[in-house]
């Protein structure tokens, strides 16, 4: 079930957290896994880390807010492999800032890695998955913005809602050509990224999910992994959320009077 054997899948931001457990998840079933990222020596280590575990895995350096970056990332891919079946659009940030705060710059910058990425990502693969027999476009979006808010991300919310306005049409632009285009919605997932937010911060989310923990990167793997299966072919535009049931309770007392 569930098998990804010989599909060659680009996963961007795929060399540390959700994109990483995305990339062991993907080569655990068998897929030809192309990770990227900005950092060579983050990248070479996770690529070198999976491959060990038994995984074909291989980064090439590419930063999304760089169309040319994509472009030289899609042609190695499909070079080394003759083609591109799966692409992961995952690479993403998630700086916290309040309105008040807010400058162009903040606003534009997660624009531009977040929504713009995605987006460069998305067209530079696009020639490749057009010709797989079954192309397969997974968007990390989030919680935060489709569903929920959380005061410091309007400016990531905005960015997460997006990615959901884009899959909807594109799902029905690339419908045509066997390519189907879905969204994995995670909640508060540990990661190298989250991390960086504090252990406050941290205990404080885990404790709001009914599950109370956060979620683990090969969760939100498995979830993209069936997305882009052979057994998902019939669904296209979808949002799956992956949260633990955070998004659930009506109210604080609905979680804890549980
Ligand atoms: P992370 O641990 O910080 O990892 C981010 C990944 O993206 C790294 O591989 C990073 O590599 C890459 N990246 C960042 N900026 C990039 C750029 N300009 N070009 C290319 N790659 C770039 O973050 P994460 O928590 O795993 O988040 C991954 C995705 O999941 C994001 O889209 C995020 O919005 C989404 N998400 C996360 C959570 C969560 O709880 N963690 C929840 C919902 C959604 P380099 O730094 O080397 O470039």
């Amino acid at each position: 079930m569930n098998t990804l054997e010989n599909r060659v899948a680009v996963i961007t931001g795929g060399t540390k957290g959700i994109g990483k457990g995305i990339a062991r998840v993907f080569a655990a079933k068998g897929a030809r896994v192309v990770i990227s990222g900005r950092s060579v020596a983050e990248g070479e280590a996770c690529a070198t880390e999976l491959s060990q575990a038994g995984g074909s895995v291989v980064f090439i350096r590419a930063d999304v807010t760089k169309r040319e970056d994509l472009e030289t990332l899609a042609d190695a891919a499909a070079k080394m492999y003759g083609g591109i079946d799966i692409l992961c659009a995952n690479a993403g940030v998630f700086p916290a800032c309040k309105l008040d705060d807010m400058t162009e710059a903040d606003w534009n910058h997660v624009f531009d890695v977040n929504l713009k990425g995605m987006y460069f990502s998305v067209k530079a693969c696009l020639p490749w998955l057009k010709k797989s027999a079954a192309g397969r476009i997974v968007l990390t979006s989030s919680i935060t913005g489709p569903i929920t808010g959380f005061p410091g991300w309007s400016h990531y919310g905005a960015t997460k809602a997006g990615m959901l306005g884009f899959m909807r049409t594109a799902a029905i632009e690339l419908a045509k050509f066997g390519v189907t285009v879905n969204a994995v919605l995670p909640g508060n997932i540990a990661t190298e990224g989250l991390d960086g937010l504090g252990a406050d911060y941290m205990r404080s989310m885990a404790s709001s999910v009914p599950l109370k923990r956060l979620g683990t990167v090969d969760e939100i793997g498995y979830a993209a992994a069936f997305l882009a299966s052979g057994e998902a072919s019939f669904i296209n535009g979808h949002a799956l959320v992956v949260d633990g049931g955070q998004i659930l309770p009506e109210s604080l007392q609905a979680l804890e009077s549980a």
